[in-house]
């Protein structure tokens, strides 16, 4: 890898905006970033003029469970190769690799290949995803509030099962989706934090004062805020009442405007600020795909227009992408800066990476987009390998 300077119209760090900005990459990381004015290109170096196109963090998805006609839950080499390649083409430049419910062994299975990938990721010269690790989402989740998760492998939580999948994932265990009012959640829940997971109640039907609790016992994250909860109610404000008021837990949104109305989105936009919302695809292996039947761990699913839904028409995650994400939501009134933030600098500070990933700063990995002035993509750089 050559050395590289990224001459842009603008940069959004995304905390801070540089006009006319230069962007010195090294290797795969970020080795200056200012003022282009102030920079001298060093010997050897290549230099792409971009001054109409704005620089931005790579995207980081801390939910999708596949793309381009893979599921992380094949867990194989192959199949994660094929998915952070695909979603590389639409800006997302790391994700967590995350499960849909299905019987312990088939969890453990996937868990086991996910983090053999991810401990040789890097060998590679292709531009790809990196996966940060893994999201939990399932078997600990409510029955009443499944969407499309298999009712048969629901489980109620166990510290143990949990502590089998933190084995299997050898340090790669990211995220725990939980419905924290099931029987049994609180010493799971206890039991994910101390190994470092962010726990996000999801898949659940909290009460107002259930997700309370759960949050005072270091639950810091929301599941696709509004899908697969207890409906909000003016005299039952339920777990989404308790995200909405509460500015310190984060909350995931699909933007695609099939799961969350528009309305719907403006009202938690408003409530939580930018700082603490982080958008997701909840991608399938359709993403990226033509109309058709795909899979979703063990059960297929139909996806026409782009929507999916299983045999009942329950939806089933999305064929979202990050970059038409970032255009829905500056659709909605969002600053760019802001809506930048929800894809990048709010997940790394999620996931407590915010010095490595989702910021635009010296020292940090050289995942970097350019868009143009419509928010297409004109140029994706994964750990400083270029796209194309
Ligand atoms: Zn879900």
């Amino acid at each position: 890898m050559a050395t590289l300077l990224i001459h842009a119209g603008r940069a959004l760090t995304p905390a801070t905006e540089i006009s006319d900005a230069g962007i010195l990459i090294r290797e795969d990381a970020i080795e200056a970033i200012g003022p282009r004015s102030g920079m001298t290109l060093p010997a050897g170096a290549q230099e792409i003029r971009a001054t109409d196109k704005t620089a931005v963090p790579g995207f980081i998805d801390v939910h999708i469970h596949g793309a381009g006609g893979h599921d992380v839950m094949e867990g194989t080499n192959a199949a994660l190769r094929s998915i952070t390649r695909r979603v590389s083409e639409y800006g997302t430049t790391s994700l967590v690799a995350t499960t849909v419910t299905a019987s312990t062994d088939q969890t453990l299975r996937a868990i086991e290949g996910i983090a053999g990938y991810i401990a040789q990721q890097h060998e590679t010269e292709e531009p790809r995803a990196e996966v940060l690790g893994i999201h939990f989402e399932g078997p600990f989740i409510s029955k009443d509030r499944r969407g499309v998760h298999p009712s048969q492998w629901i489980q109620l939580p166990s510290a143990e099962t949990l502590s089998r999948f933190l084995k299997a994932a050898a340090g790669n265990a990211r995220i725990l989706t939980i419905a924290p009012e099931v029987l049994g959640a609180a010493p799971c829940i206890d039991a994910a934090r101390e190994a470092g997971l962010v726990v996000s109640m999801g898949h659940t039907d909290a009460s107002y004062e259930q997700a309370r609790a759960a949050m005072a016992r270091g639950a810091r994250s929301a599941t696709h805020v509004y899908n697969a909860m207890r409906p909000f109610s003016h005299r039952d404000p339920g777990v989404i009442g308790a995200v909405l008021t509460s500015p310190e837990v984060n909350a995931e949104l699909i933007a695609d405007g099939v799961h969350v109305e528009e309305a719907a989105m403006k009202l938690l936009l408003l409530a939580k600020g930018a700082a603490h919302v982080t958008l997701v695809s909840d991608g399938l292996s359709a993403t990226g795909m033509p109309d058709g039947k795909y899979m979703l761990g063990e059960f297929e699913v139909t996806v026409s227009g782009g929507v999916c839904r299983n045999a009942d028409g329950v939806l089933a995650g999305s064929t979202l992408t990050l970059d038409h994400a970032l255009r829905n939501i500056v659709a909605l009134g969002i600053p760019l800066p802001d809506a930048v933030r929800m894809l990048t600098l709010n997940p790394a500070s999620l996931l407590g990476i915010e010095f490595k990933k989702g910021s635009l700063r010296v020292g940090a990995d050289a995942d970097i987009l350019l868009l143009d002035e419509n928010l297409h993509l004109a140029g994706v750089w994964a750990r400083g390998v270029a796209l194309n």
